[in-house]
């Protein structure tokens, strides 16, 4: 049943980026669009949607365009989306802890160069962007995610050393905030950014300590092996002290996580968390080949449940509509594609981000006929 560590290492080159709708949707009376519009008769049911809900306008368009689950930040959004059948989420956590990762000199360099440390402070912010975007080669990736260069991958972000945070005592303020303003109704809480900005660990003074520590207590030699499986294990405890934090002071919410950034050795770890909803990358913001979100879409839904019953794998999937992005974009043509190639996989969930993308002219009208429902009177 479990994945093994020989089946891991055959998509260890590859870099991966990074319930029910008829329920929700009898409840507020809803109705399913009846047409078939998808691949071979079959339809995505559920959305997990990164966007943000802004006015009445963007809600009815999220809600058509087949969201049935986002995060909201305020009053306002929580209460557009319940009045279009879409659960809100309140917030999103991402790591906190007492200092930033560490990573070589070699990739510290690199993650200053891409974030443009080295322009002068007076340089106009729209230049510095263009220089920032030319210097991000993300979209230069093809064929699954297979890199091109070996030292871009970066995270652009500084990722707090979480494993440092000792009794949780800076995630647990982080979280109360979160948790606190949450506004009673809510479905739970969105996760984001549990990972490394290497993609492989943190070289910090007490992460090394505990790496030796580990060493010796599991009687095992260093090597580049066992320091991923040191590294993957220390993601996945954080992320089960994190679920449990929040299980502990709202037992009611559900955890949703996209799993990024990607942990290069182990790219698919998160069905060995305890998170609810595994949003996991079968296609980034670039294109990916068809072959490939095919094959991921069926990995991760075959493998949702090896270690965790209740765990659900969500193929999560990132739009840019805007083509000078230094990530790259897609076409409403591409992701027509891409809802295809998931849909014949086996996927009837998706996570999108950016969120946004699914109400843009062009896009909604792909997401609606894969993924969407008609808008009930009421809901008008
Ligand atoms: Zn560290």
């Amino acid at each position: 049943m479990g994945k093994s560590w020989k089946d891991i290492e055959m998509f260890r080159r590859v870099r991966v980026g990074f319930c029910c709708v008829a329920a929700v949707a009898a409840a507020c009376g809803c109705r399913m669009w009846n047409e078939d519009f998808s691949a071979e008769g079959k339809r995505i049911t559920r959305v997990y949607s990164w966007g943000t809900i802004r006015n009445e306008e963007q809600a009815r368009r999220y809600a058509a365009s087949g969201v049935t689950d986002i995060r909201v930040r305020n009053k306002k959004s929580f209460e557009l989306a319940k009045k279009y059948g879409i659960t809100p989420y309140f917030g999103c956590f991402t790591p906190a802890g007492p200092h930033p990762q560490v990573m070589t000199p070699e990739e510290t360099a690199r993650h200053n160069y891409i974030n443009g440390f080295d322009l002068p402070a007076e340089m106009a912010k729209k230049e510095r962007r263009a220089i920032i975007d030319l210097r991000r080669i993300e979209k230069h990736h093809r064929y699954g995610g297979n890199r091109v260069d070996k030292v871009d991958t970066i995270n652009v972000k500084a990722i707090a050393c979480f494993s440092s945070d000792k009794d949780l005592v800076y995630s647990r303020k982080k979280l109360d905030a979160i948790l606190d303003r949450a506004i009673p109704g809510t479905a739970g809480i969105y996760l984001d950014y549990f990972g490394y900005s290497n993609h492989r660990g943190c070289y910090c003074k007490e992460c090394q300590v505990r790496y030796r520590f580990w060493l010796k207590q599991e009687k095992l030699p260093d090597t580049e092996a066992n320091k991923d499986r040191f590294y993957r294990d220390e993601l996945i405890k954080y992320y089960d002290k994190i679920v449990a934090y929040i299980r502990s002071r709202r037992p009611e919410y559900k955890v949703v996580a996209h799993f990024y950034p990607d942990f290069e050795p182990d790219p698919w770890f998160a069905n060995r968390t305890q998170v609810d909803v595994c949003g996991q990358t079968v296609s980034w913001y670039f294109k990916w080949q068809k072959r490939d979100i095919a094959r991921f879409t069926r990995y991760i839904l075959a493998h949702e449940k090896d270690y965790n019953r209740k765990g659900e794998a969500v193929p999560f999937i990132g739009v840019n509509v805007d083509p000078r992005s230094s990530l790259g974009s897609k076409t409403p043509a591409d992701i027509e594609l891409e809802l295809q190639t998931i849909i014949a996989a086996g996927g009837r969930s998706l996570m999108v981000c950016n969120g946004s993308a699914m109400i843009e002219p062009g896009y909604f009208e792909v997401f609606r006929k894969y993924c969407g429902r008609q808008i009930a009177d009421g809901e008008k």
